[in-house]
């Protein structure tokens, strides 16, 4: 069904809303990039103007987290995926230990490449709740390379608040769907990988933030292209990057800082996750499956008291502009995306929504 408005609120978990003026830059320079009569896609990666991109995207990324001189930034190829084999291909030697937290679709992933290279052991999981928690009660060994966490689940809707800093090895995070959304003290972990689609640009760049400190120690021989040594020795341009891809992750990051930074994202993303929060608590019709304390103010998923409802609700939502809120294909519902650039006023309407239907059926 088309939308019958013309206000469109964008929902998706990925690839997923970006500002409004990142589309229009981003658009001017597939035609003119910088007055230079050139397109963007045109111009060698290794000409001084891509160089300047590239520069002022990883900068821009040491400035909004607060990087220390051990952190390194990174834009490499491939989605997230590729780091789930990447982080262990570098970290894990074959005969030792790596911890990693269960805590849903996309920490199975990460866990099933890691034992391609390595032991994996459980730290903790939260597959005897479906997911619907983060694991708590971490048990790791000392001996382990790293512990991995999954910042943000993205489909089970959960998020950590609290990281096991002095757990006693380096941590490793995929922070996909929450990267800049929060303030943490990024130095603490030593390394973190994101896909770029959601809070940080266009599908087909990653952002990896590593310390150097903890590369060099496995034995095994690594590709050159997935060596991350080599990457850092070459400013992030061992071969041709994803130019585009880290334009429009530059342009976002330009717009982050513009609006007040990573603290600014905070307070933004809390408004539209408390409000979205208090409305879905106030109304018996929806529900949501997620432990309070580990929701997520990223991807809220809930579902109907009255499953049969869903199918209205859903078509009410189309509607109505609503995009993206049907729940992933794996676990159903309903899931609602608020990365960084999503206005309070999408959240608004959509509460309005829930609170009309909820008064309609009550
Ligand atoms: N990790 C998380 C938390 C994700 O949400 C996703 C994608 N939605 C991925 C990893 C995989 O990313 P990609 O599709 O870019 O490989």
């Amino acid at each position: 069904m088309k939308p019958v408005t013309a206000t469109l609120h964008n929902f998706n978990a990925g690839p997923s809303i970006l500002p409004k003026e990142v589309f229009e830059q981003a658009s001017e320079a597939i035609l003119d990039f910088n007055g230079t009569g050139l397109s963007i896609l045109e111009i060698g990666h290794r000409t001084p103007l891509f160089e300047s991109v590239m520069q002022e995207a990883r900068e821009l990324v040491r400035e909004l987290m607060l990087l220390d001189n051990d952190h390194e930034v990174l834009f490499l190829h491939g989605g997230a995926t590729t780091q789930f084999m990447q982080v262990p291909m570098n970290l894990l030697n074959e005969n030792d230990i790596a911890a990693y937290t269960e805590s849903g679709t996309w920490a199975v992933k990460a866990i099933k490449e890691a034992k391609v290279f390595g032991h994996v052991e459980l730290a903790g999981s939260a597959k005897d709740s479906n997911y619907t928690r983060i694991p708590r009660q971490l048990s790791i060994s000392p001996t382990a390379s790293y512990l991995h966490l999954t910042s943000n689940e993205t489909i089970a809707g959960t998020q950590w608040f609290d990281f096991p800093y002095d757990c006693g090895v380096p941590i490793v995070a995929d922070m996909s769907s929450d990267i800049l959304s929060r303030e943490l003290d990024f130095n603490k972990f030593s390394l973190i990988y994101a896909g770029a689609q959601k809070n940080m640009g266009a599908a087909g760049v990653n952002l990896v933030v590593i310390d150097k400190n903890i590369l060099g120690k496995t034995i095994r021989t690594i590709p050159t292209i997935l060596d991350y040594r080599n990457h850092i020795a070459e400013g992030s341009m061992l071969n041709t990057p994803p130019v585009f891809a880290v334009y429009v992750a530059m342009l976002t990051l330009r717009w982050l800082k513009n609006q007040g930074g990573v603290p600014a994202m905070e307070v933004r993303n809390n408004q539209k996750a408390n409000l979205f929060y208090s409305t879905l608590d106030s109304l018996p019709l929806f529900k949501g499956p997620v432990a309070k304390e580990d929701r997520s103010r990223m991807n809220a998923v809930f579902i109907m008291s009255d499953p049969s409802l869903e199918k209205e609700f859903l078509q009410l939502c189309t509607q109505e502009g609503m995009i993206g809120i049907k729940g992933h294909r794996s676990v159903g519902g309903f899931r609602v995306s608020m990365y960084n650039a999503l206005p309070l006023e999408s959240v608004s309407a959509l509460t309005e929504l829930m609170k009309d239907f909820a008064r309609q059926k009550g």
